[in-house]
């Protein structure tokens, strides 16, 4: 029996006089896993018992009425070695998930990093110690959250991190990275955000943001409100956030003609040094409602086709250019309507018709604007 035994599992060896104990390792598909074999005295394998490493226990889970049944058919030890092998092969090929679990040192590896970090940072960990947030704060008081996906878990998925941020989360990740470099490096780059996060913060404070519904510190722009069914919608640049930025004026034509003309005509004394909002204000000569002085209800005047003020995401953006009608709609709605009316007509990507409310004006919608409502 030995000899055969060392042919088919060449480094499984008795380690006993008695030869009632034997170990060593199994190599299944270019692995070793470590195997302890336990003989009753009368050398029975019926009433064997197996040793397993961590890995080997952690493959066989699941598995361990078969390698009982092999061990209680088994003719031999060389037969039981052969059958344990193929339960290993079929474990093996049926959770390749399995291959990534990390050694007992990534555990405390991970320990003694949150330690040096604190334990105060850490908002979550799933299941698994594979996804960690942590928390920093900016010097400003704001409150941010770092996603580390740690080193190389799942095959499929690379490790790194990811935050809400308006730019790349610039952070080289490599397997010597610690958490406590990466926290800090993610310290640095809020601090360098801090200023385009005060621009929108005084924005979103005394101003009615009309979009986003609820502005995440990722997103760049703002749609204000300037009055009933005007607004002008502010794309702020990450890396230049006291820059004029890019700006469209949304309403009723002769609502936004004024405005277009003094903002262009005040585009020159856009002053970097001030505040977007307070520049925005000096070149349109307004002062913007705030919380303060407006009901938000006054600027979310709903659509005269559908009723609502929200459709999926969408807001009434096109206004009927009657000042005395000056009825919102959404483009999509609007769409529908000027398509399904016999009246109306279409010129390239344009379509022509009469506003559903006054009849007096009207209304035009292009179809490319469409198409982007409705993607
Ligand atoms: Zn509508
Ligand atoms: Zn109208």
């Amino acid at each position: 029996m030995e000899s055969s035994l060392v042919k088919e599992g060449p480094l499984l060896l008795p380690l006993n006089r008695e030869r009632s104990v034997y170990g060593g390792f199994l190599t299944v598909q270019e692995r070793d896993f470590r195997v302890r074999i336990l003989l009753p005295p009368d050398r029975q394998l019926k009433q064997a018992k197996l040793h397993c490493c961590w890995q080997l226990k952690h493959l066989l889970r699941g598995y361990e009425h078969v390698v009982k049944q092999r061990l209680q058919h088994s003719a031999d030890l060389v037969g039981f070695i052969l059958e344990l092998k193929t339960v290993l092969e079929v474990a093996l090929k049926g959770s390749p998930k399995n291959l990534s679990i990390p050694p007992p040192q990534y555990y405390s590896q991970l320990i003694s990093e949150m330690e040096e970090l604190g334990w105060d940072k850490l908002v979550s960990i799933d299941a698994e110690f594979r996804t960690l947030r942590l928390k920093a704060g900016d010097s400003s008081g704001r409150q941010h959250v770092l996603t580390v996906k740690l080193k190389a878990k799942h095959p499929e998925e690379a490790p790194g991190c990811s935050a809400d941020l308006p730019v790349p989360l610039d952070i080289a990740w490599t397997p010597q990275s610690t958490l406590p470099q990466l926290h800090s490096r993610f310290l640095l780059l809020l601090e360098s955000l801090a200023e385009f996060w005060e621009v929108l913060d005084e924005i979103d404070a005394k101003t009615w943001v009309l979009e986003p519904e609820k502005p995440g510190r990722a997103d760049t722009m703002r749609r204000i409100a300037i009055g009933n069914n005007v607004s002008i919608k502010v794309e702020v640049d990450p890396r230049h956030p006291k820059m004029l930025p890019e700006s469209w004026l949304l309403g009723a034509d002769h609502a936004v003609t004024p405005l277009r003309n003094k903002l262009n005509g005040n585009m020159h004394s856009w002053n970097p040094d001030s505040s977007v909002l307070h520049n925005l204000q000096d070149v349109l000569e307004i002062e913007f409602p705030s919380p303060a002085t407006h009901e938000k209800s006054s600027f979310s005047a709903e659509c005269g086709i559908c009723y609502s003020y929200r459709l999926e995401a969408a807001i009434p953006e096109q206004v009927c250019n009657d000042p005395r009608c000056g009825q919102p709609f959404h483009q999509a709605c609007l769409y529908e309507w000027l398509r399904a009316l016999p009246s109306s007509r279409q010129s390239f990507n344009i379509v022509f018709g009469e506003c559903p409310y006054c009849s007096k004006v009207t209304l035009c919608i292009m179809m490319m604007m469409m198409m982007k409502a409705n993607s």
